[in-house]
């Protein structure tokens, strides 16, 4: 039995996006639980399809002894506060200061975190961490599949596990996972050979779902290549596949201004050779694939149009995906601009969600079902100038906002997000699933607590990137990606970058970073 300190620090930063992460931000419950520090940790975390989850299962399981740091998350936005990446770092430094002798520590950290005074959050955590508990004690984290995976990363931590899945159905998984691994190396006592790879050209988000090519196979590939490694074992000609113990490749978040921002690998090894010529093997697989990173985008009109002529004859909702207005990714899921194209053309029937526009919700609220909204919807933040949708909305339902996941992704969580309400155009019959905090319409729930059964609605549009197709590509009669102007901005080269390094591709086949 050894003693493992855990805990977790998660933020996904665009740096280009209008809102910043505050302490307050972490503090609070949205999806996920509120801030949380000490042995409450355990249970506040039990049941979430988040890491740290699986890791203290997993850790338990194993039959060690845990000593709980802290553990919080923010919605995705632009940079973190220096005042809250100090008061977490504080923290989680202070408890392993107290914690006594530990064996290891594991934590759960995003890999995109971006704080106003640190490029590297994670970077600079482990660095702090490394610091105060020496060379010796193994370090293992969970990483998010949009890791921008850094040098500094990779020094401090012993080792990282990342998420294999786009939409993220293995995040609790992936815990499990880095806690395996971190049994592992306090049983083996062998320090890992590290093989690192950055790529040379930033992905899309939109293009880097495991659903589809060519993610789908690239990760296939890391699989086949680990699994080749045990079946190694003791078979002729299987030694120099060996000595690899683990791969994580993370596609990176190209909407972070830093130098290190894009897609990179880690091969874990005994062997140097063996983990060298993996990550060579997987790099080039990754590199081959480049052209493949691509697909159709729509303008708001052209997506309208097309939904409403498939959906004439079609028994399944039609999905249009708002993928810059992607709050999972920066976006303030309040702009507009597909929501006056539903009207204009009349979409009756089409409901779009989540319209993240606290105001109006708790005017709603305030109203009563029944009632006619005295206010515009949407675009209270403002993200390109735009303005609320005035028109006739018929506030048709209320919700409180609590409730619970049952997605692959979301599945457990124990929604807190505000009051919530259905309002209907009365003159195009248009809806629109008003939310009071930022959330990423990911699991049917959503849209259940005001009324709407995702299956029988003829449109659906949903303010997300990718993560939607956990839940809802199942029910769609087709998924068509929409480029309405959003704080999420897809494509990377029409990005401001000041800090990215040169030489990298702003997007695959694209244009060189000078
Ligand atoms: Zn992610």
């Amino acid at each position: 039995m050894a003693r493992i300190a855990v805990g977790g620090f998660q933020h996904e930063t665009n740096t280009f996006a209008p809102q910043r992460a505050t302490w307050a931000d972490f503090e609070r419950a949205d999806a996920w639980p509120a801030f949380i520090r000490g042995p409450e940790l355990i249970e506040a975390v039990e049941g979430f399809n988040i890491p740290i989850a699986g890791a203290v299962k997993m850790l338990q399981e194993l039959g060690h002894d845990l000593v709980p740091l802290c553990w919080c998350s923010a919605p995705p936005s632009s940079y973190v506060e220096r005042d809250a990446y100090e008061k977490v770092a504080g923290a989680i430094l202070q408890d392993l200061a107290t914690a006594g002798p530990l064996d290891g520590i594991y934590l759960d950290l995003h890999g995109a975190m971006v704080a106003e005074h640190h490029e590297d959050g994670e970077g600079e955590l482990l660095r702090r961490i490394r610091a105060l508990v020496g060379d010796t004690i193994p370090i293992v984290t969970s990483l998010d599949y949009h890791t921008n995976l850094t040098p500094e990363m990779v020094k401090h931590a012993s080792a990282m596990i990342g998420y294999r899945t786009y939409p993220h159905i293995d995040m609790a998984e992936t815990g499990g996972r880095a806690a395996q691994l971190l049994d592992r190396l306090l049983k083996d006592r062998r320090p890992l050979y590290k093989a690192y790879r950055q790529i040379d050209f930033l992905i899309p988000l939109v293009w880097q779902c495991t659903l589809t090519e060519p993610a789908k196979g690239i990760f296939e590939l890391i699989g086949e290549v680990e699994q080749g490694s045990r079946r190694g074992a003791g078979s002729p000609g299987g030694s120099h596949n060996q000595g690899i113990v683990s791969i994580t490749h993370t596609p990176g978040f190209p909407p972070a201004d830093i130098a290190q921002c894009g897609p990179a690998l880690v091969v874990y090894g005994l062997d140097r050779d063996a983990a060298e010529a993996a990550a060579d093997r997987v790099a080039v697989a990754i590199r081959d694939r480049e052209a493949q990173f691509a697909g159709k985008l729509y303008t708001p009109d052209e997506a309208v149009v097309e939904a409403m002529r498939i959906a004439a004859h079609a028994t399944k909702p039609v999905m249009l995906a708002d993928i810059q207005d992607n709050p999972g990714a920066g976006g303030t899921s309040d702009t507009v601009g597909l929501l006056r194209a539903l009207i204009a053309h009349r979409a009756k029937g089409a409901v779009i969600g989540m319209m993240v526009d606290p105001e109006a919700a708790e005017r709603a609220e305030a109203l009563g079902e029944g009632a006619l909204l005295d206010c515009g919807v949407g675009a209270k933040i403002g993200y390109g100038g735009e303005t609320p949708v005035e028109a006739q909305w018929r506030i048709v339902r209320l919700g409180s906002g609590r409730f619970t996941g049952t997605g692959p992704m979301y599945g457990g969580a124990k929604f807190q997000i505000g009051p919530m309400a259905l309002v209907t155009d009365e003159a195009s019959g248009v809806s629109a699933v008003l939310a009071s905090k930022r959330i990423q319409a990911n699991d049917k729930e959503m849209f259940r607590h005001v009324g709407v059964e995702p299956a029988e609605v003829p449109i659906l549009a949903l303010k997300s990137t990718v993560h939607f197709r956990a839940d809802f590509q199942p029910i769609a009669e087709t998924i068509l990606c929409v480029n309405s102007p959003g704080a999420h901005v897809s494509d990377p080269s029409e990005l401001p970058y000041r800090h990215l390094r040169p030489g990298i591709r702003l997007r695959p086949m694209g244009p060189v970073r000078e």
